[in-house]
């Protein structure tokens, strides 16, 4: 009974130890093999079975290494190849293509994780979603293409303006952005995106085409361990939309729970 308690762990333990980096299971495979082979032959010399010795225990142990080392190492290569792969995957999943800024889902997961850090610390932070401004008429001016590339400029410029990976930029979707603004109270913040949207607005984009000008519509809000991501985005999106209505390139910061505009800035 305790013995199989006793075997229970130790496969678990095995278990726990290859799945966190599978590219041991070949090593311990391999390494079992020959473990086995040369404890067997130790006890059928022992038991008087084989009067060679030594020289039936080392043919044991090279025939044995002969097949459990070049064995291991293809597969321990195979296992490398498909960890890689796996990243890669992973790296593609978590990442909006056009842009390279994290997708919706990472950010969501990126500032749950936040959350939970700032409930340790007690720290504050902010939420901002931000959109380009009627984006729609620069594709049906410019080309779906230019549209991209300014897509791909914006994101650069919010790049440049951040404090990543410290603070999180995502592509919300579409022409829609999303900023995890860390270690920042309200006014902070309203101040780091009053910086962003001035940047978008002055950035030259005369390479994507002549006479093309960006600017966008920032909504922020606080974010706190005690807000639910949920209803943090759902403020920030608000704001946006008041925004938006406010007349477009501008920033309206809201406190949680209220409806306060701190900041409106500037003309479209
Ligand atoms: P507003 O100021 O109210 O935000 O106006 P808008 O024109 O920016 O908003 P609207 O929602 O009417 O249009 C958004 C446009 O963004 C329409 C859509 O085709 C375009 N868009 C969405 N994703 C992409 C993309 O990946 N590339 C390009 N080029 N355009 C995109
Ligand atoms: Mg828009
Ligand atoms: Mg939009």
């Amino acid at each position: 009974m305790c013995d199989m308690l006793h075997m229970r762990r130790l496969a678990s333990l095995l278990s726990d130890f290859v799945q966190r980096k599978p590219t041991r299971l070949p090593i311990l495979v391999s390494g079992t093999a020959i473990t086995l082979a040369t404890v067997s032959a130790s006890v059928t010399v022992a038991l008087g079975l084989n009067h060679n010795g030594a020289l039936f225990i080392a043919t044991v142990i090279f025939i044995s290494c002969a097949i459990a080392i070049p064995a291991g190492l293809v597969h321990y290569l195979r296992e490398i190849e498909i960890a890689a792969h796996q990243e890669k995957l992973q790296a593609l999943a978590a990442t909006d293509a056009l842009t390279g800024l994290m997708n919706r889902r990472t950010f969501e997961r990126v500032a749950e994780k936040e959350r939970i850090r700032m409930g340790r610390t007690g720290d504050a932070a902010a939420l901002v979603l931000f959109d380009l401004d009627r984006f729609k008429s620069i594709n049906d001016n410019y080309g779906h293409a230019a549209g991209d590339e300014v897509l791909k400029t914006v994101s650069r410029l919010a790049s440049n303006v951040l404090r990543l990976p410290v603070d999180a930029l995502a592509r919300w979707g579409g022409e829609e952005f999303a900023i995890l603004l860390t270690g920042v109270n309200l006014d902070q913040a309203c101040k780091v995106t009053e910086r962003l949207r001035t940047v978008i607005e002055e950035a030259s984009f005369k390479t994507i085409a002549p006479g093309l000008s960006v600017s966008a519509s920032f909504g922020v809000t606080s974010f706190t361990a005690s807000s639910s991501l949920h209803s943090a985005l759902s403020e920030a999106d608000h704001a946006l939309y008041d925004a938006k209505r406010h007349g477009r390139n501008r920033t309206v910061c809201t406190g949680a729970g209220g409806r306060k505009v701190i900041a409106l800035a500037r003309r479209v």
